[in-house]
């Protein structure tokens, strides 16, 4: 760092607030993870929207294959430089879910395990959400049981769809009963659109987190919601991040249009309307949305109990994050309640004394 940017850095550091900032969609990876995904982009002829940024990312003079391997170096120098006291850290997206079962079982596994090292080892800085092989329900629900009884992870991630399936459908349901029954969350990170949609977005490659990735995960949480989900498992709690991946501004039609009776159309019966299941199924954070008429929009149609603080490091910066949410125009209550209570109390983070 430059004595210029160093002195910039201190001097803003000194005048920060105090808060204890937990960020909550915090991406890292592991040699195995790059080995299988880089085998991937090796064989994969034709184009892949996650496997196009797969090969930059497993690219080691790439812009961001150094910090997803490094957890406690790079990482821990700019937490510390931008007062972000804990990372919640997750497998990088697209996590086991493009691999063959049995390699996915395999790399998640020793995801989990490493997640736990590095806990263990900064249990004031790192939390983590364990990885999952969704291919493989039955092996995909040992684990669930495995990351968070033995090893205390604090949550479960999984990267939107997984072989072009979403999790609505009842073959993947024992997935979400066990994590119901742990009584811990599920996050919903994006990844590009299924082949069949990520089509029609190609052009100037808005199948990317331009668009893409909030249209893919979006439509992920709404199945869950009008497949019916949340009546079987009404404990089960979903983090989107992004604010909401689009759902919260169209929660009026989608109650609207979901409570109209069409002739031909044999959508499940629900017991409550889109937007009730929202407001008590769901999480949003505020990953990569360093915006605050987004953040009073989701304060005042959810309330400040269901959003969390989030960077999305590597693939977005501390300073950006953490000076939009410092400046944020609402009340001390509410930014307390985003910046750490609302994780500590989801993420079952131990509080600071
Ligand atoms: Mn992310």
């Amino acid at each position: 760092m430059s004595p210029k940017r160093k002195a910039r850095a201190g001097k803003a550091k000194s005048k920060r607030k105090h808060y204890r900032r937990i960020a909550t969609e915090e991406a890292f990876s592991i040699p195995e993870q790059m080995d299988a995904q880089r085998e991937l982009v090796a064989r994969t002829q034709e184009y892949d929207p996650d496997l196009f940024l797969w090969k930059v990312q497993t690219d080691p003079s790439g812009p961001v294959h150094n910090k997803l391997i490094d957890l406690y170096d790079m990482r821990l120098r700019t937490m510390d430089e931008y007062d972000v006291d804990m990372h919640l850290l997750a497998l990088t997206s697209t996590g086991v879910q493009m691999m063959d079962p049995d390699r996915a079982v395999a790399v998640a596994e020793i995801g989990n395990d490493r997640l736990h090292e590095a806990i263990q080892r900064y249990p004031d800085r790192f939390s983590g959400l364990a990885t999952i092989a969704v291919q493989d329900p039955p092996r995909a629900v040992k684990e669930i049981d495995r990351a968070i009884t033995k090893l205390k992870l604090n949550g479960i991630m999984i990267n939107s769809h997984t072989n072009g399936e979403y999790l609505s459908e009842r073959k993947y349901w024992p997935i979400l009963e066990a994590i119901e029954g742990l009584n811990v969350p599920l996050y919903i990170h994006p990844r590009a659109p299924i082949p069949l949609m990520a089509k029609a977005y190609r052009t100037d490659h808005l199948e990317h987190a331009i668009w893409g990735y909030q249209a893919e995960t979006g439509l992920h949480g709404l199945r869950l919601i009008t497949g019916g989900v949340f009546d079987q498992f009404p404990k089960l709690q979903v983090v989107l991040g992004h604010m909401g991946e689009g759902i919260p501004y169209w929660l009026y039609r989608l109650d609207f249009m979901h409570g109209r009776v069409r002739i031909g159309f044999d959508r499940p019966k629900l017991k409550l309307t889109p937007s009730e299941y929202f407001k008590r199924n769901f999480y949003v954070t505020t990953s990569g949305m360093n915006w605050e008429p987004t953040l009073k929009f989701c304060i005042e149609v959810l309330g400040a109990d269901r959003i969390m603080w989030a960077v999305d490091y590597p693939y977005q910066d501390h300073p950006d994050a953490v000076e939009f949410m410092d400046a944020a125009r609402i009340s001390e209550k509410d930014k307390q309640k985003i910046y750490h209570e609302n994780a500590e109390r989801v993420f079952k983070i131990k509080k600071k004394k």
